[in-house]
């Protein structure tokens, strides 16, 4: 057991409700302390990986401060798909890592995050995308990840369910995987909390001055804080909060709708996803189906509304793609941000002109299945390590100075 894990054991653990709560320590009581060498602004996955990373590199003097509550923003509200078939090297083996970190997640932080590896089965419905996938295959293999392409009745092999009409091919990584995103949270939280993090909830951000001697004032109703850096880790609302410093971070919300059905006996291994649909969904741990589709031409919104259009369309594809869930009942329906980037990859470092904040936005919709390694190179950088190749690739400057991005366009942006 780590430090920590056992004095809290008994607050962290599931009351009589069977809800979790979060130890006392969490809640942030009182006034902000004066300064912190590092504020992390945003209490979702990015922001609390930054944090107890930090820590567990001896840097504690790091504040987090959250507007809301733990798993407001699209944190609370994800898939939790996580999976290593991406077309570019970098995000491959950036994903090799992160699924390390997720398997030894419950070891690490004591926490289980219902990690299960039932792999990833991407489908095919024209030459076209089978060709895409085997480009991507062919690369994958060669970073040492098992994709393979899979004839529609070898898919069949591994989803009994489905209705291979129309399917012309599959690509099938047996260790990607899904995990339940909540928990993440809570295990970063208190571990970096016992490592000597503060935590601030309900504490929105209202303003940021920039000071002339170096560092940052952040403003917020429970009082100012002096920070020597600052990490906007504010998800779809960093181009707000980046605002904040005349800073223009070009990332957009688009709202992302998803739902769960009533728990089904475990049936269901890989999360199965449709290439030109956008259609995606997997079983989680409890039985429920998850899942959610694309609807095109979404205008930019931070609205977390719901709508009928999204769960006729669910439902209509879903119901093609495997039958028997036909009659299966929709429990739960809800949304969240997308923070969409012009090019779809993120925004990281620190902008110029600012070299003591920091951004780490504009991961569309893979964010949480990448806050486990891009949370520990970011706390290696700021604790003295030379950056990672991400940081350099994914700057700010690209949208503004005509060079491109330094990131190859990844093209399986999905889900
Ligand atoms: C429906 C849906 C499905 C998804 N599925 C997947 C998936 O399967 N796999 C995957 O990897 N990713 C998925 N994503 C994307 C993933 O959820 C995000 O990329 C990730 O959670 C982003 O984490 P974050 O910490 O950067 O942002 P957030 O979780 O949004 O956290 C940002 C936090 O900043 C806070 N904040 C904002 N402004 C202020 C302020 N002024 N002061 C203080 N606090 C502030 C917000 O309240 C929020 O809690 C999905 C997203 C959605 C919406």
């Amino acid at each position: 057991m780590q430090a920590g894990i056992d004095d809290e054991d008994d607050e962290a653990r599931a009351d009589a409700s069977g809800q979790m709560r979060l130890p006392a320590t969490l809640a942030g009581e009182g006034p902000l302390p004066a300064s912190a060498e590092i504020v992390i602004v945003g209490g979702g996955v990015m922001g609390l990986a930054m944090a107890y990373h930090l820590a567990k590199r001896g840097l504690t003097d790091v504040v987090v401060i959250e507007r809301g509550y733990l798993a407001e923003g699209a944190s609370g509200r994800n898939g939790g798909g996580v999976r290593q078939q991406w077309s570019t090297e970098i995000n491959i083996r950036l994903m090799q890592e992160s699924v390390e970190l997720c398997r030894r997640f419950a070891v690490d932080l004591g926490v289980n995050v219902w990690f299960r590896q039932g792999g990833y089965l991407f489908l095919a419905r024209s030459e076209r995308e089978v060709a895409r996938l085997a480009k991507n295959i062919d690369l994958q293999n060669r970073c040492g990840v098992a994709t393979r392409m899979l004839d529609p009745r070898e898919a069949l092999g591994i989803v009994p369910e489905l209705d291979i009409t129309g399917v012309v091919g599959a690509a099938y990584n047996p260790s990607d995987g899904i995990l339940f995103p909540w928990p993440f949270l809570w295990g970063y939280a208190r571990q970096a909390a016992a490592l000597g993090v503060k935590l601030f909830m309900q504490t929105p951000v209202g303003s940021i001055d920039a000071e002339p001697a170096g560092g940052y004032t952040l403003r917020t109703p429970r009082g100012a804080i002096r920070a020597r850096r600052v990490i906007n880790a504010c998800g779809a609302w960093s181009p707000k909060l980046a605002q904040m410093i005349g800073v223009e971070v070009p990332t957009y919300p688009i709202r992302h709708e998803i739902c769960s059905s009533e728990p089904l006996k475990p049936f269901l291994r890989p999360m199965v996803s449709e290439l030109a649909s956008g259609l995606y969904c997997s079983q989680s741990m409890r039985g429920e189906i998850v899942g959610g589709v694309t609807i095109p031409g979404h205008a930019s919104t931070y609205s977390m509304g719901s709508t009928l259009e999204f769960l006729a369309t669910y439902a209509r594809r879903l119901t093609r793609l495997m039958p028997i869930l036909g009659d299966v009942k929709i429990l739960r329906q809800w949304a969240g941000p997308y923070d969409q980037s012009p090019d779809g990859n993120p925004i990281l470092g620190a902008p110029a002109g600012h070299p003591d904040f920091f951004l780490a936005c504009g991961f569309v919709g893979h964010g949480f299945m990448m806050a486990p390694i891009i949370g520990k190179l970011y706390a290696e950088w700021l604790t003295g390590d030379a950056p990672h190749d991400i940081f350099g690739r994914s700057q700010l400057a690209r949208f503004f100075d005509g060079s491109g991005a330094g990131l190859a366009k990844e093209d399986f942006n999905i889900g």
